[in-house]
């Protein structure tokens, strides 16, 4: 073997893994196309939840140093969200461009040894029982790469997924965008915060302009102009400044186009993101239109959840089961953002019939179950995971933000020794009164009190055979 994991694509998500597989002492390797970092962001922001996740790690505060701005609450196709009604210590979301994390996330793997060999591209895939072959063209041609797993992180086109013929439904996009970072000529009545212009008839297209910073603006529109191009046809320099519509009462004055390019409201989700040895996860496992600011966050996530449990594999360490609880687990979570980011692009669309809508939509979100309920799906702070056979319990299956920096599980509990899994679960104070089990990613796995049944199973089905 080469290495133990093969990570394509130094996305978010790709690195995210990696940064997981090097905590938990796995060896791998992160497979590039690109010879170097573009600089570009199509993100702009980390959810309450992906800022939580980061936070457990001990992993926040040099991201936090790197963002832009905090934005209050989130949105619902533009209509605001209140973030404040949960108790989480992020009710905002960090405003960061994508391009400073995965350079923060790149940079921390030197800490593992895990190399990120840039220029190199997957060009060829082959599992059998013992390991996964990657082929692999970089700089010094074609070679082939052996490891015991391979994951997919390599974005919205992803070869692995063609590779594995692993079925991609959904529907392709109807509306075409363009997203441009680009210098503005000084100007009072520019934007200074992260706000979304109103839905309007007569403002078909244009969707955000936010400051980055030093006179760069994102610039996100879509008219009829825009419609039926090909998505890979490059944007123009005019297109841009047409489209640079008179936005707050003026129309501002493009000096420079950092770079540009055209997106869809494709939506598609992998039927399998576990596929024997190889997995998915990221905009490799599912695309979707970027409206609420979830892509990224998805796929933080679905790395969060897939690291230690294919460390675990890797290892030897765990139960029958455990990775297929990755698919069980993530599929649903996208399946949620799918929807959920199709009901946006509707309630986008500039219409009479529509504006009609949103109206009553802005209405039922002004109250706080509808508020806490839309705000949970976009924050990912709602998500709750299945936990089979185990003693029901309010906690079961939720987040519950603590340290996690070892990136082992935690039991909170003073009177129950997990000596078996001492070098998988640390222990702590009990929370509350109460004894909880808090898996590596975060998520609560059994609690109870002391005489509560199932330790000893949830201890077994996530941590693997006592030793
Ligand atoms: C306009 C726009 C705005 C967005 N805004 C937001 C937002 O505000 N918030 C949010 O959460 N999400 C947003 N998203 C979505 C977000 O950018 C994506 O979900 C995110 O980039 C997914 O990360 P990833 O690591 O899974 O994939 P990617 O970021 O696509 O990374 C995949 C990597 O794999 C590499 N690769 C591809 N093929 C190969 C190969 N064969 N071999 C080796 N390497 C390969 C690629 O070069 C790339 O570096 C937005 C998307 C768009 C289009």
């Amino acid at each position: 073997m080469d290495t133990d994991v093969i990570v394509v694509g130094a996305g978010p998500t790709g690195l995210t893994l990696a940064n997981e597989l090097g905590l938990a002492g796995v060896r791998a390797l992160v497979l590039e196309r690109l010879p170097e970092r573009t600089g570009q962001s199509k993100a702009l922001n980390l959810q309450p939840r992906t800022a939580e996740m980061l936070q457990m790690r001990g992993w926040l505060e040099p991201v936090l140093d790197r963002a832009v701005t905090a934005v209050p609450g989130g949105h619902f196709a533009g209509m605001p969200l209140d973030y404040s009604v949960f108790d989480t210590r992020f009710p905002y979301q960090v405003g960061i461009p994508q391009a400073r994390v995965e350079e923060f996330l790149e940079d921390r793997l030197a800490a593992y040894g895990t190399p990120v060999l840039r220029g190199h591209e997957l060009t060829g895939l082959a599992q059998d029982a013992g390991g996964v072959t990657a082929t692999v063209t970089g700089p010094r041609g074609t070679h082939d790469l052996r490891a015991a797993y391979l994951v997919g992180a390599d974005g919205g086109r992803s070869t692995v997924r063609k590779r594995l013929g692993v079925g991609f439904p959904g529907r392709d996009g109807r509306v075409s965008m363009v997203v441009a970072d680009v210098v503005l000529a000084d100007d009072e009545a520019l934007p200074t915060t992260w706000r979304l212009p109103p839905v309007e008839p007569g403002r078909a297209g244009e969707l955000f302009l936010v400051p980055l910073g030093e006179g760069v603006f994102r610039f996100l529109f879509g008219g009829p102009e825009q419609q039926g191009i090909d998505r890979d046809s490059p944007v123009t320099e005019d297109e841009i400044r047409a489209a640079l519509r008179p936005a707050h009462g003026f129309r501002p004055r493009l000096r420079e186009v950092r770079w540009a390019s055209r997106f869809t409201d494709a939506s598609r989700q992998a039927e399998r993101y576990v596929n024997g040895r190889v997995l998915l996860a990221g905009d490799a496992a599912h695309i979707h239109f970027p409206a609420g600011g979830q892509g990224l966050n998805l796929g933080v996530q679905d790395a969060f959840n897939l690291g230690w449990k294919l460390a675990a594999q890797v290892k030897g360490a765990a139960s029958e089961g455990l990775l297929e609880t990755y698919h069980t687990e993530r599929h649903p979570v996208g399946a949620a953002v799918l929807r959920n980011t199709r009901a946006q692009g509707v309630l986008l669309v500039p219409d009479d019939d529509v504006l009609a809508l949103r109206g009553i939509m802005a209405d039922v979100l002004a109250t706080p179950e509808a508020n806490r309920r839309i705000a949970g799906m976009i924050s990912g702070l709602d998500i709750r995971y299945p936990m089979p056979d185990t003693p029901a319990h309010p906690l079961l299956g939720t987040r519950l933000p603590a340290p996690l920096p070892s990136g082992r599980g935690l039991l909170l509990a003073d009177d129950r020794p997990v000596h078996p899994w001492r070098d998988r679960v640390d222990v702590s104070a009990p929370h509350e009164g109460e004894s909880v089990l808090i898996r590596p990613d975060g998520y609560v796995c059994w609690a109870g009190t002391t005489n509560t049944p199932g330790l000893t199973d949830a201890l077994t089905r996530w941590f693997g055979p006592a030793k």
